[in-house]
């Protein structure tokens, strides 16, 4: 295969593959292959890391029946959370955001009742939940 230097230059100087992929806008594998040709040793380790917030929220959750979300990735205080290129983003509010197009108010609370489902639709904020309790106590007559 034909060696492109810029990539030999940087894998010599020991920059890791995902940062040059990320630099020279080259495929994970191009670098793998040069580093092959070059006879350099594998990285340690060798993640890819997520492209967007997106991304590393569909990394981190599994569906489930019901159209819910099951969070598998980190937790920050026995709350879903995740980092992203520096930044932590606490899942609820994130999923909250994308699934009613403004930021939360006051704590973002799951609705339904699947342990640890991060699903923007069963997601409720503050005035969601103060709403819901005026309904029922309309309807029920109260909780005292
Ligand atoms: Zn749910």
């Amino acid at each position: 295969m034909k060696i492109r230097d810029d990539i030999a230059e940087l894998l010599r100087a020991g920059v890791p593959q995902i940062h040059i992929c990320r630099q020279l806008h080259v495929a994970p594998l191009t670098v793998q292959r040069t580093r092959e040709a070059l006879g350099l040793p594998s990285p340690k380790t060798c993640r890819v890391l997520p492209a967007t917030p997106e991304d590393a929220f569909a990394k981190y959750t599994r569906p489930i029946d019901g159209g819910h979300l099951q969070w598998t990735g980190p937790l920050k205080s026995r709350v879903p959370f995740f980092r992203h290129q520096g930044q932590h983003h606490y899942v609820r509010r994130v999923s909250f955001r994308w699934q009613y197009g403004r930021d939360p108010i006051g704590n973002v609370t799951p609705s339904c009742d699947v342990k640890g489902c991060v699903a923007g639709r069963c997601l409720q904020d503050r005035p969601m939940r103060e709403h819901t309790e005026s309904l029922y106590a309309a309807i029920f007559g109260g909780a005292e």
